[in-house]
């Protein structure tokens, strides 16, 4: 009886707790039925600039009725679109479908994918220019990736080229912003405002006919993001934990401290914002365990880790 005590306990330590700590894991991490809402959040990338297989580049798609609107191009962005599309049934992400896209900021890893978004989907039948919105730099990224690909285009679009029929759809209509109301369509509106981060650098909030989402892209805690949530239905942020932190050399530390958001910080920023629901994204911890225990510990509202092509 001894022995079997002993062991239950040993059991239970060793065996039930980590069952446990799993599924209170995993039970918070399930999406929420998407079918309630018109408004679909799907994560397209909540990597970071390390090439992680299981996480593209920073990238999010907002599908509101018949439209797909994307936040930031991080590599990959096409391919989990089409993911989405063909996996989740998501029509709107087919990636000739893919319009329109908000940049937060030049970063590359929020960036590299824009030739992707330019041509892959103009290869596969995409008909109509992209309209593209973000900071200063952006007419200038565009102009240069268009030159970049002239030979592409050239042989694509001449007499003999198999993209003659509709030679429109590698075009890009950028459009640098400032913050305020920037875009505004029958299915939404979105408005920028400015974040804290190595350069010229935006947040969005999309208002929907019924809900309203607010995401960070790469910043230091700012009043503009509280401001911008203030009880909004999701807020999507970045976030570190500081022990992962620690084991970074010290011009990261320096860089992060000035330009990225911890655990701790975000975890007060949300008592302020108030988002019904916090996503995280383009996180980094030393385990998904270790980020979700120590957000957990400071931050008693509703949140998830986002992983590629959830749908909330
Ligand atoms: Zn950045
Ligand atoms: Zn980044």
């Amino acid at each position: 009886m001894y022995v079997n005590t002993v062991w239950f306990r040993s059991f239970t330590f060793l065996v039930v707790v980590p069952i446990l700590l799993t599924a209170s894991l995993a039970g918070a991490q399930q999406p929420q039925p998407a079918e309630k809402s018109k408004t679909k959040i799907v994560l397209l990338g909540t990597g970071n600039p390390g090439p992680d297989p299981d996480r593209s580049g920073p990238a999010t798609g907002i599908v509101v009725n018949d439209t797909a609107y994307l936040v930031d191009f991080g590599p990959g962005v096409v391919r989990r679109a089409a993911a989405a599309f063909l996996d989740k049934r998501i029509e709107e992400l087919e990636p000739t479908k893919l319009r329109v896209a908000f940049v937060t900021h030049l970063h590359s890893d929020h960036t590299v994918g824009y030739p992707d978004l330019i041509f892959t989907p103009w290869t596969v039948g995409r008909r109509l220019p992209l309209e593209v919105y973000g900071p200063k730099g952006l007419k200038a990224m565009t102009e240069h990736l268009l030159e970049a690909y002239r030979v592409d285009i050239e042989t694509r679009t001449n007499a003999d080229g198999n993209q003659r029929g509709f030679p429109e759809g590698h075009n890009v209509n950028a459009h640098e912003i400032t913050p305020g109301v920037v875009y505004k369509d029958p299915n939404l509106t979105v408005t920028a405002f400015a974040t804290k981060h190595a350069m010229e650098s935006y947040g969005y909030r999309f208002d929907t006919p019924d809900r309203s989402i607010v995401i960070s892209g790469d910043t230091n805690p700012t009043q503009a993001t509280i401001d911008a949530c203030r009880g909004c239905d999701v807020l999507i942020h970045e976030v570190h934990t500081p022990a992962w932190l620690a084991t970074r050399p010290q011009t990261f530390q320096q860089f992060a401290a000035k330009y990225h958001t911890t655990t701790p910080q975000l975890a007060e920023l949300a008592r302020q914002a108030k988002p019904k629901l916090l996503i995280l994204y383009h996180y980094t911890g030393l385990s998904r365990q270790e980020l979700f225990d120590d957000m957990r510990a400071r931050y008693s509202g509703h949140f998830v880790i986002g992983r590629d092509l959830d749908i909330y």
